[in-house]
């Protein structure tokens, strides 16, 4: 056996009702002058949170969006700079911790996320922003949430079609850390462990959206397969996500819910071990075939045809997918990959490609 592993600094305060440690918090990070960010669609909860902050806040800025158009993150800079903020609460999902990180990324303010979404942005030193339809991605210590607070409670709100979505998101992390070519042995705990929460979690929710218990084992399994994006390096399933995302404009977590069984077909031949433990944690036969029972049986959307994604635009993907692929442990080809997004086109089950 031989790896690096390299512990990555953040504060997670885990537990219902947490929302309560918030102001302590804030207060640990030396900070002053909080400045809240969400999306317009969650204004009324962050402004429930800057008021938790009483004088501690000096506003809420609500124009997060997926991607991080360059236009309001520019926006946002000079807002924070204007209200002489000196940290961000980014409450939501993964375009506001997003924001957040495009602020921190010039000005170095520390970030404290409250993550309302199962995405896992606010474990991760990755940030995007997109300019002229172009999204920049780039990795800096310094766009680390400081300290996470996670509050089930928060998740109570998020529809259930996005919270098995965001689910089988999270996993995707969890999958691919797996097989990754630096993958090492605490992020695969972690991994399995996670795939594990969130299969407990997210058919208790679709069952039941404000079951505690079903919102907790979700949050908790989104901490850990957050985590493992954080350390560990992604592959063709992710690569496959961000192209259709980025140049096709699908919604990011139900993109990763319907390609997640079908590139774990394409991998697992190439990753014996890592598909044991996949399936381990689902609690089936087939790691591929047991992601898409599994997805299938909590609702999620099974075919990039139903979220928008036209038939015409299957090769251009295939084309762009090929195009400077992350490493992944098996080649990437063409042909087994177009074969591939027909059948997530069609719905279809995976297969080998
Ligand atoms: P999102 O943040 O765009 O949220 C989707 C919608 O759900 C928004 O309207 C949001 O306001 C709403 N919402 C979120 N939580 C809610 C709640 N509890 N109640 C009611 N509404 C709620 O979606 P996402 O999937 O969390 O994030 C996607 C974005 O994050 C993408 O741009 C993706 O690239 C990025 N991302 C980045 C990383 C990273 O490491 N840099 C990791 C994961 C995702």
């Amino acid at each position: 056996m031989e790896f690096i592993y390299q512990a990555r600094p953040a504060r997670v305060i885990f537990g219902a009702g947490s929302l309560r440690h918030l102001e302590d918090e804030v207060q640990a990070l030396g900070a002053q002058r909080a400045l809240v960010l969400c999306t317009p669609e969650q204004r009324a909860m962050a402004e429930s949170v800057a008021e938790r902050l009483g004088a501690r806040a000096v506003g809420v800025y609500d124009r997060a969006a997926m991607h991080v158009p360059i236009e309001v993150a520019r926006d946002a800079r000079e807002f924070a700079r204007s209200r002489g903020a000196d940290c961000a609460v980014a409450v939501g999902g993964g375009s506001t911790v997003g924001l957040g990180k495009a602020i921190a990324l010039e000005s170095s303010l520390p970030i404290l996320a409250i993550p309302t979404t199962y995405a896992g942005s606010e474990m991760t030193p990755i940030y995007g922003v997109t300019e002229n339809g172009l999204k920049r991605t780039g990795t800096d210590p310094r766009v680390l949430p400081r300290t996470v607070l996670y509050d089930p409670q928060l998740s109570l709100s998020l529809p259930v079609d996005l919270s098995v979505a965001s689910g089988i998101n999270a996993m995707a992390h969890a999958a691919e850390g797996l097989y990754a070519v630096d993958a090492n042995p605490v992020m695969s705990l972690m991994a399995e462990e996670g795939i594990a929460a969130l299969a407990r979690g997210l058919p208790g929710l679709r069952r039941d959206a404000a079951d505690p218990r079903a919102r907790g084992d979700a949050l908790y399994g989104a901490w850990l397969c957050g985590t493992v994006l954080g350390n560990v390096g992604m592959a063709l399933h992710h690569k496959l996500c961000h192209t259709l995302g980025g140049s096709f404009n699908l919604p990011h977590a139900q993109t990763h819910a319907i390609i997640l069984p079908h590139a774990l077909a394409y991998n697992t031949a190439a990753a014996p071990e890592a598909m044991r433990r996949i399936a381990r944690a689902l609690g089936a036969e087939d790691a591929a075939r047991g992601m898409h029972a599994f997805a299938r049986a909590v609702g999620a959307p099974l075919s990039l045809a139903d979220i928008g994604m036209r038939v015409a635009d299957l090769d251009r993907a295939a084309d762009l997918a090929v195009a400077n692929p992350y490493r992944n442990p098996r080649p990437v080809e063409r042909g087994a990959l177009r074969a591939l997004l027909q059948d997530a086109f069609d719905g279809a089950p995976p297969r080998e490609y």
